[in-house]
């Protein structure tokens, strides 16, 4: 078996957490390639050691002494290699560092220093071979991953390397230069790793159990889910679950490889599986609860609209001018609501209004602001009699006025529309039904 680790900030902050992850890669034999983050957070203040590259490098751009905060970086290492007892000196690397830094290398090759030293830091501990991907993951023009060029040459690179510790979240650029995914990349990184050496799983450590069926700031101690489809994880993330980079779906899946979102401090957990599909029932009807606040209704009414041709593309085309994307647009015979984010469309209100009275000519238009919409997610809902009805009456008992119900055609999701003063209220009340009454 091959299995591909990913570990995220928290879980190499510290000597401590290193040590952690050193225990969890050596149980396992099969832990054969190790993707490594940049030191997170300690506590809650706390800054990233990207952040902090991220900081020095704009100093040393604008000219200003970085001697201060290239110090408070260099310190977080010596304290990880340290209280490792490692006999590594990271001294070199850091003059490399001011001198490019210096001679202004790149915000990217800034920032991507901090998964290449932890990535030294990482091969040394658990002696690994080191690659930097700077050799072996490319970028196309268009920032996107170079995928012929990159599985080319990593998958010949990784198939003559029997263990190795490839830093995350970077690669090289058209132009040779270090070049960066969007931030929290590393996850991209695994998933492109695995993809490479064609791994049996891909784990992805954290600092959760899984991902959780509802969001912990609103719900205490909320479960985690077992199994979550690609497409659930998508409906779920969209909707602001904040898992994974979006993006590292997309390499495991074309192979069919699971991800196994782990908890770093709490290895013996099972963590949640992210699959193509499966026949594993959910534990429960619905696999997770997500939402957004922020949103303005749109209601456009004129009567005989239905029988218009056209109306609705030109209603949107009123959207669409302004370049305002919309997330829903429920109907009714003589009325159209049209939902689009609250910071997107303030600016552009009245041109979208004026676009709107020329092109549609409306009886009235009526505007809602401050609404959320509230995803309720499950592929158990397609086989599933009267979800709907217990999510309304748990929504109803909690005095929550739904303003909006749009279920997906994929019989997926069920998104609510509720007004943000209820917005807790309503997650609450469909996390009881289905999770703590389990109805
Ligand atoms: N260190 C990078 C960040 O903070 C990438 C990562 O952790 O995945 O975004």
């Amino acid at each position: 078996m091959k299995k591909v680790v990913k570990f995220g900030g928290s879980s190499l902050a510290s000597a401590e957490q290193f040590k952690k992850v050193g225990n969890i890669i050596m149980s396992d034999p099969d832990r054969k390639y190790v993707i490594p983050s940049a030191p997170g957070k300690r506590f809650t203040k706390d800054t990233k050691v990207t952040d902090l590259l991220y900081r020095c490098y704009e100093a040393a751009v604008s000219g200003e002494d970085f001697s201060e905060t290239l110090n408070q970086i260099k310190e977080r290492y010596n304290e990880i290699i340290q209280g490792l007892g490692l006999d590594l000196s990271l001294d070199d690397e850091f003059s490399v560092i001011e001198t490019s830094f210096k001679n202004k290398e790149g915000k990217d090759y800034a920032a991507s220093r901090g998964e290449y030293l932890n990535g030294i830091i990482m091969a040394k501990y658990l002696d690994y071979e080191f690659i930097d991907p700077v050799n072996y993951i490319f970028f196309s023009e268009n920032g996107r991953l170079n995928q012929e060029k990159t599985y080319k040459n990593l998958g010949k690179k990784l198939a003559k390397t029997e263990r190795a510790v490839i830093p995350g979240f970077y690669g090289c650029g058209v132009d040779g230069k270090v070049q960066t995914f969007s931030r929290g990349g590393s996850d991209v990184t695994g998933s492109i790793v695995a993809k490479a050496v064609i791994a049996d799983i891909y784990e992805n450590w954290t600092d959760v159990s899984g991902v959780l069926v509802a969001d912990p700031r609103i719900i205490e101690n909320p479960k985690p889910i077992d199994t979550v489809t690609y497409k659930e994880l998508r409906e779920l993330s969209y909707m602001g679950a904040s898992v994974l980079h979006e993006d590292a779906i997309f390499p495991v899946r074309t192979e069919g490889i699971p991800i196994n979102i782990r908890n770093t401090n709490r290895p013996e957990d099972k963590g949640t599986f992210i699959v193509e599909s499966t026949c594993v029932k959910p534990e429960y009807t619905i696999t997770g609860i997500a939402g957004k606040k922020g949103f303005v209704s749109i209601t456009i009414e004129k009567d005989m609209m239905n029988s218009q041709v056209g109306f609705g593309r030109k209603v949107l085309e009123a959207f669409e001018k302004e370049g305002v994307s919309f997330e829903h647009m429920p109907s009714g015979i003589d009325t159209l609501t049209v939902f689009v984010h609250q910071d997107e469309f303030q600016q552009k209100e009245q041109a979208v209004l004026a676009n709107l009275h020329r092109s549609v000519h409306p009886d009235a238009i009526e505007m809602e602001g401050d609404l959320s919409l509230v995803a309720v997610v499950g592929r158990g809902m397609k086989a599933t009699r009267g979800t709907a009805g217990r999510i309304f009456s748990a929504l109803a008992h909690a005095n929550v006025n739904v303003k909006m119900i749009d279920q997906g055609s994929s019989e997926l999701n069920i998104i609510i529309g509720v007004q943000d003063k209820d917005f807790e209220t309503a997650i609450k009340a469909i996390y009881d039904i289905f999770v703590t009454i389990r109805l």
